[in-house]
């Protein structure tokens, strides 16, 4: 029986897609400029039992599967291989359960992260990690990646979030982890394994997600600065002094203009580096006041506190629509998420100026400030192989500078294709080859998003 066949044995008719314009659809997350193959099919289960099958099947025939969520990836780790079944997840998309006893949420991995959070809200809890593309990505994506977002500089990332996950395994046997109690030990932390394994160790079909109390609205400050580095000075003193923003984020005059060009959000558009503050405690304005007094202190020109909540809000939309405006700028992008001890961040946005200078190239740079998370987006023309030749170099020196500074080539986009002849050198011989061990463990024939990763 054909691979095609097979699957139909398990799965409704609805759920496998053949047409070669719809399934060319699916061969791509957002770094669509990163190699992808063309799937044989695409399948989209509805219960753990039919991404068994799935599993089983593509064991038997030794086919190759790319497990998918949303696709707002960055890296090409939802890319297709050629001849490999997508398995998309998007429709098991159930929230099974809010439990504000626990404190937990039971997911499906199709939930949309912004979904949950809306869900928890409504219980007065709230699920923290908050990647800017919160309202389109899926919570299977957001483990499998290790998503972090705007909050995470005061609660954290989706790794500690995650407490116990259902897992189908290559060969389709159904693996539980974890807990779904506040505390556990028991043997190794298999959990903690999945979570960032882009795909490459099993499929989570379910997860148990702790939930916390729901912070009161935050208020945002924005700064002005002359330079990026005063901008990295001024969070610096932030932390050191010991402040605890709900955010901490940085925009360059590349990333406002085009915010402005593609948004007319009316940013200061003259200034050097904006920086954007937010407290959601008790009393947010005056740790407002504070922050606000050391940014001046580091050379701030403006010190513009909002007064509301819907003004933040603004400010927040202007910062999560960075990344899409700057794909406007030129008809490709490359982005970057180089992550640096904030002490060193000043020296990495420098270098990083410095190397755009050096190829000729534009280079926006926003970033999670406060947890030291750059995205220094290449913008290039595609069409150009010179161009896209410096693109690719200049992408490179980044993360070389990133790695000397004491940093990691990913602090929450994932390795995928576009890392991967990076992974080594941040690992190390002994690292690579334990992590290729547990890949043969939990994956023998290789089947599972292969050539992702290594
Ligand atoms: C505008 C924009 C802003 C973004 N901002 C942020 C940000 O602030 N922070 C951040 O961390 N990321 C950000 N991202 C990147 C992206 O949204 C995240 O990586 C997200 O977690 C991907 O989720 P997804 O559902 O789209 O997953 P996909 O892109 O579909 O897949 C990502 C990886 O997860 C694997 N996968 C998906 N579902 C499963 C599953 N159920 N089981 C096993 N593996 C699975 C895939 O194989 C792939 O390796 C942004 C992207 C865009 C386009």
């Amino acid at each position: 029986m054909d691979l095609i066949a097979r699957l139909r044995a398990g799965l409704p008719g609805e759920a496998i897609l053949t047409d070669p314009d719809v399934t060319g659809a699916y061969a791509t997350d957002m770094a669509s400029f990163c190699a992808a193959g063309t799937p044989a099919v695409v399948v989209l289960p509805r219960t753990v039992e039919q991404v068994q099958h799935v599993l089983r099947t593509a064991t038997a025939l030794r086919v190759p599967v790319v497990p998918q969520g949303s696709r707002t990836g960055l890296s090409g780790a939802a890319n297709a291989s050629d001849g490999c079944i997508v398995l998309s997840l998007v429709k098991m998309d159930r929230i099974l359960e809010i439990n504000p006893v626990d404190r937990i949420a039971v997911v499906e991995p199709g939930v949309i992260n912004a979904a949950l959070s809306r869900a928890a809200g409504a219980h007065g809890l709230s699920y923290p990690p908050d990647p800017s593309s919160w309202e389109e990505c899926s919570l299977g994506g957001n483990i499998a990646t290790a998503s972090g977002g705007l909050c995470c500089v005061k609660y954290g990332v989706t790794a500690e979030y995650v407490l116990g996950l259902d897992v189908v395994l290559a060969d389709g046997r159904l693996l539980s982890t974890g807990r779904r109690t506040a505390k556990g030990v028991a043997g190794y932390d298999l959990t903690r394994l999945f979570v960032g394994s882009e795909g490459s160790l099993g499929v989570v079909v379910r997860a148990v997600l702790a939930l916390k109390p729901a912070p009161p609205e935050q208020l945002v400050l924005a700064a002005e600065f002359p330079s990026t580095a005063a901008a990295c000075a001024a969070v610096c003193e932030i932390m050191a002094r010991g402040h605890a923003p709900s955010l901490l984020e940085l925009m360059d005059r590349t990333s406002i203009r085009a915010v402005n060009d593609m948004a007319r959000m009316g940013l200061p558009d003259s200034t050097e580096a904006l920086l954007l503050a937010a407290f959601d405690t008790p009393e947010p304005a005056a740790d407002l006041a504070a922050v606000g007094a050391l940014c001046t202190a580091a050379g701030a020109t403006q010190v513009v506190p909002a007064e509301t909540a819907a003004e933040s809000e603004l400010l927040l939309q202007a910062r999560r629509l960075t990344l899409t405006a700057l794909e406007r700028v030129k008809s490709a992008t490359m982005i970057d998420d180089v992550c640096v001890p904030r002490s060193r961040l000043a020296e990495l946005l420098d270098g990083t100026a410095a190397i755009a200078e050096k190829y000729g190239l534009t280079i926006g740079v926003c970033a999670h400030a406060g947890d030291g998370n750059t995205h220094p987006t290449v913008c290039f023309d595609a069409a150009d192989p010179d161009e896209s030749r410096r693109a690719r170099a200049s992408f490179d020196d980044i993360m070389a500078l990133g790695l000397e500074l004491g940093g990691t080539i990913t602090g929450e986009h994932g390795v995928g294709v576009l890392k991967k002849e990076w992974l080594a050198r941040e690992l190390g011989p002994v690292g690579m080859e334990l992590q290729r061990g547990i890949k043969d463990v939990f994956d023998p024939l290789g089947i599972l998003n292969p050539g992702k990763l290594f």
